[in-house]
């Protein structure tokens, strides 16, 4: 085999490993996502609650000065009440005060329902609140171990890519470009076998003479369909 195919297999297999952490990486990094999905959703879930619990008290308070404000008319009329001598200005006055009592304790039982319904919401407040920390309590152990796992890979990550760059020195620089560049474009292997005389990647035909060529390893020889480098894996000569 050509010496500098030997070298641009050794460097694919470096690269292989690297693409390899780096796929681990990304699943522990979706491991973690499932996590903060989780924390998340329990964080929403006490922000709706909070909001919830907000918009009750403020509509509870708006009817409580609504109620306060009833009040102050109604003991007006009281007042204007001792004050009327005219028995028909009287009886008027007197009508008035019933039907404000009757709109007034309407009111005042819808505010005990709204009191009681803003106590509900606070106690749904507290409980999310508890979910909330019970989550992120339930996540330490988890997430140390996913720590732990990311500080290995990342460790194994800087030694195989070290040993990517040392073996990829040790290539010629244009020829280097060129696997780089290959690489860069195509989802296959860049350094392919010659398969029954096609291209193990692309499968397009290789003429005799350059098989032979490339079995002898007298040339670095590109496949003409997808440009993959090639090497002699199906036979005699591939040495
Ligand atoms: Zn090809």
């Amino acid at each position: 085999m050509h010496a500098d195919l030997v070298k641009l297999l050794d460097l694919q297999s470096k690269d292989a490993a690297v693409t390899d952490v780096d796929r681990r990486l990304r699943e522990l990094q979706a491991e973690f996502a499932v996590l903060d999905r989780a924390m998340q959703r329990a964080r929403e879930a006490l922000e709706a609650a909070r909001r919830a619990a907000a918009d009750g008290a403020r509509r509870r308070d708006e009817l409580e000065a609504k109620v306060e404000s009833y009040r102050v008319l109604q003991d007006r009329r009281v007042l204007r009440l001792e004050s009327v001598r005219n028995p028909k200005d009287a009886s008027t006055l007197m009508a008035e005060l019933d039907l404000a009592r009757s709109v007034m304790a309407k009111e005042e039982t819808d505010w005990v329902r709204k009191a009681e319904a803003v106590t509900e919401l606070e106690a749904k407040v507290t409980e999310e609140e508890t979910t909330v920390a019970a989550i992120d309590q339930e996540q330490v152990p988890e997430r140390a171990r996913l720590d732990e796992r990311r500080r290995g890979l990342e460790a194994e990550r800087a030694t195989v890519v070290g040993d990517r760059e040392t073996t990829a020195e040790r290539i010629d620089k244009s020829l280097r470009t060129r696997y780089d560049r290959l690489r860069g474009s195509r989802a296959q292997d860049v350094v392919v076998p010659l398969v029954g005389g096609t291209c193990g990647a692309c499968h397009t035909s290789i003429p005799l003479n350059r098989r032979s060529q490339i079995r002898s390893g007298a040339i670095l020889d590109g496949c003409e369909g997808c440009g993959a480098i090639l090497y002699p894996s199906d036979g005699a000569g591939s040495a």
